[in-house]
């Protein structure tokens, strides 16, 4: 049976336009031709699951707009169920602006819309807590409001699913960081980016004296937070993961890199799946690992995710990525 992954997160459309330099203040700069299209980490990491087998429901909000309309699309074309994703009427869907300089150097404007509307009430009427809990594994990143990621994560966990938390983009100081220190206690899998990392151990309550060169320390150090697992992704460095009486060190893959953009998304979806699947922390990070390394010899968010035989394909011969 093929897995079954729940993503709880975000959809935006995003409008990406190349320019020759990023304009100064009150300054217009003409650009090429607008790139559109669909992401939000949420839906990223659906689509990255989908692509790699897992039966996958989304739980998120849309505006009733024409971009709502084709970011619904770009589920339903991946195979993805889209029932616990409503149109709120009168609201605008999530919009990412991006300007990118051609030496890919860029500046993002993000309007959550929607995303911003998905409060626990909204989740409930989404979708029942049995429906979250019925996945082998739950998925959660942190572009939706902090209390409905903990509610789901509380009721994916009570129900026996696993839930694995992408800790991005980390919010700063205030309440929300707050609810995230609750968060980590409900979840089984925490993977972050370096910086996220840094900025996790800056919490209140995360232990003193962090080596940041010590990756594989900073995993063990952010365990205490309350994941029974931690990884943290290096880039084309690979990973590092510590998990219950482990450390797994896992270089990653020699690939001609042209865009890292849905690298992490690959990333956090492939090792979902193969943490829910019960594979071992080393190979599930190895797989992971591939998935990034994939997407990342590629452009684009959604359109770099690799498939689960581009996967098993590196896997198998890992120094033909770039032939
Ligand atoms: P983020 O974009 O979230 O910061 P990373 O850049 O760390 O995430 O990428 C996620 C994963 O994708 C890495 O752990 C690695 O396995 C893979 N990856 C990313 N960039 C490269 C690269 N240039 N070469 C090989 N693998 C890569």
């Amino acid at each position: 049976m093929r897995e079954h992954l729940v993503v709880v997160g975000s959809l935006n459309m995003d409008l990406s336009i190349t320019v020759p330099r990023l304009p100064d203040r009150g300054e217009t700069v003409s650009g090429a031709d607008v790139v559109r299209g669909a992401g939000g980490k949420g839906a990223n990491q659906a689509v990255a699951a989908a692509r790699l087998g897992a039966r996958v429901r989304m739980v998120g909000l849309l505006g009733d707009d024409a971009f709502g309309a084709e970011l619904r699309g770009s589920l339903v074309t991946e195979g993805i169920d889209d029932r616990a994703v409503a149109d709120l009427p009168g609201v605008a869907s999530g919009l990412a602006l991006i300007v990118v300089q051609h030496d890919g150097e860029n500046t993002i404007t993000l309007s959550p819309g929607a995303n911003r509307h998905l409060d626990v009430p909204a989740f409930q009427a989404l979708t029942d807590a049995r429906a979250v809990g019925a996945a082998d594994t739950v998925l959660f990143q942190l572009e939706v409001p902090l209390p409905t990621v903990l509610a789901a994560a509380r009721a994916a966990r009570a129900a026996g699913a696993l839930t694995v938390l992408n800790a991005a983009p980390l919010p700063g100081p205030g309440p929300a960081s707050d609810v995230l220190a609750d968060l980590l206690y409900e979840v089984d899998v925490l993977v972050t980016n370096e910086s996220e990392a840094a900025g996790l151990l800056q919490l209140p309550g995360a232990p003193a004296g962090t080596a940041e060169q010590d990756w594989a320390g900073c995993a063990e150090k952010l365990r205490l937070l309350g994941p029974a697992t931690v990884v943290i992704t290096l880039g084309a460095a690979g990973a590092v993961a510590a998990g219950p009486g482990q450390r797994v060190v896992e270089p990653g893959f020699a690939v001609d890199a042209v865009d890292t953009v849905g690298a992490g998304d690959a990333f956090c979806a492939q090792l979902a799946l193969a943490l829910g699947a019960g594979r071992p922390l080393a190979d599930a990070l190895r797989r992971a690992c591939a998935a990034g390394a994939l997407a990342a010899t590629r452009r684009g968010a959604q359109a770099s995710l690799p498939s689960r035989a581009e996967v098993d394909a590196l896997l198998t011969h890992p120094g033909a990525a770039d032939a």
